[in-house]
């Protein structure tokens, strides 16, 4: 349930918003991150005052000092979470508490200001309730949120920064893959880029892995394919992850593995959801290392019945076809699989509050 404290944040309402009839054309199947709702939350920290000035504003541009931290030295994570219409027309948030948390971690990696968990649930939760006309009702659309943090001294010294921005904006999304005829995602496998190795920054969410997974992510577009695979660090042989997606594999006996945790993936909200909600369906779910060779080998024996990604944005996206210097296969028939299809329905019907919440993930807001 949401907060019953009061709020920490100043509410300045824009003196100009959108209006209604100019919202509702924006909100007719918006292109993913390029329409943005007319408030963003803020809250600073400096080492004197701690978190303070938590507000509710109109969305606007930043005025930086160009040696502000981040701009040379990276320092900046961030977040992704969906805010949901429920069929009486409530909003609800899902399971932001593991935001919250997540975030903290990220945070802790990269030296940061660890924000509280109550004042991000608060930031997000207060930005829905202002802005819940900005939810699209479509089928698999959400206001998708971009919680962000960055360095804010300025000073060309490289160590942590003693000033932090922190700030939410939001930005109605349509579904990723709509339609049940879509077909797969073609993936590339990276032979020559790594996306994280132990010890580094692969299991937090900072912009920084990003920036470094795009080359990679380049080279896929230009070998034809949606999306980059990324094999670990060291024996680069074992599947990690999507760029920004989490990786499922459905075999012939009806289980299912995903990549354990080792320490250079991102442990992924939908990923854990989905393990929780496949054992309620009676799944084995395997947590386990699985090698790209073995992926060949049991995609073509017909072992393999599916593989699809996962993450906040796409929510399940079927994996159709693979190609790299050394691969090349179709999974399944290269189209949508059943398992795919029913685990994306069944976390996507508690999402949007068409079934009933048995772990509690739904966070109602009003
Ligand atoms: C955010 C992210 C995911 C997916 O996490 P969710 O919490 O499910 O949205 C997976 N991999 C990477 C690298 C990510 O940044």
């Amino acid at each position: 349930m949401g907060d019953v404290l009061e709020s920490k944040f100043s509410i300045y309402k824009s003196q100009s918003p959108t209006s209604q009839d100019e919202r509702e054309r924006q909100l007719f199947r918006p292109a993913f991150g390029r329409v943005f709702t007319d408030h963003m939350a803020t809250v600073r920290y400096t080492e004197q005052l701690g978190w303070h000035d938590a507000k509710i504003e109109p969305r606007a541009e930043f005025r930086m000092d160009p040696s502000s931290l981040v701009f040379h030295y990276a320092q900046e994570i961030f977040e992704g979470m969906k805010a949901y219409r429920l069929p009486d027309g409530g909003g609800a948030l899902f399971r932001p508490e593991a935001n919250a948390r997540r975030f903290q971690n990220s945070a802790q990696r990269l030296a940061m200001a660890p924000l509280p968990e109550q004042l991000f649930l608060e930031s997000v939760r207060e930005l829905v309730r202002l802005e819940r006309d900005w939810i699209p009702s479509a089928q698999g659309a959400a206001l998708y949120l971009r919680p962000f943090m960055i360095a804010s001294e300025v000073v060309l010294g490289v160590k942590p920064s003693a000033e932090y921005l922190y700030c939410v904006i939001a930005s109605p999304v349509d579904a990723y893959f709509k339609g049940p005829s879509s077909q797969g995602v073609t993936i590339w496998v990276s032979d020559d880029y790594v996306r994280a190795a132990l010890g580094g920054t692969g299991e937090v969410k900072c912009g920084g892995n990003y920036a470094a997974s795009l080359a990679a992510q380049r080279e896929a577009t230009q070998e034809g394919c949606d999306q980059v695979v990324f094999l670990d660090a060291v024996e680069r042989r074992w599947v990690e992850e999507l760029g920004g997606m989490n990786v499922f594999f459905v075999f012939d006996d009806g289980s299912i593995q995903t990549p354990a945790l080792s320490g250079t993936i991102l442990p992924g909200i939908t990923r854990d959801s989905l393990i929780v909600l496949a054992q309620d369906l009676g799944m084995t779910v395997r947590e386990e290392r699985y090698s790209i060779d073995q992926w060949q080998a049991d995609a073509q024996s017909g072992r393999l019945r599916e593989a699809f990604a996962c993450g906040t944005a796409a929510v399940v996206a079927p994996i159709g076809e693979v190609k790299g210097r050394k691969h090349k296969f179709t999974v399944g028939d290269g189209g949508v699989g059943p398992v795919a299809t029913r685990l994306k329905n069944v976390l996507l019907d508690i999402q949007q509050g068409r079934s009933a919440d048995l772990h509690g993930w739904v966070d109602r807001l009003y």
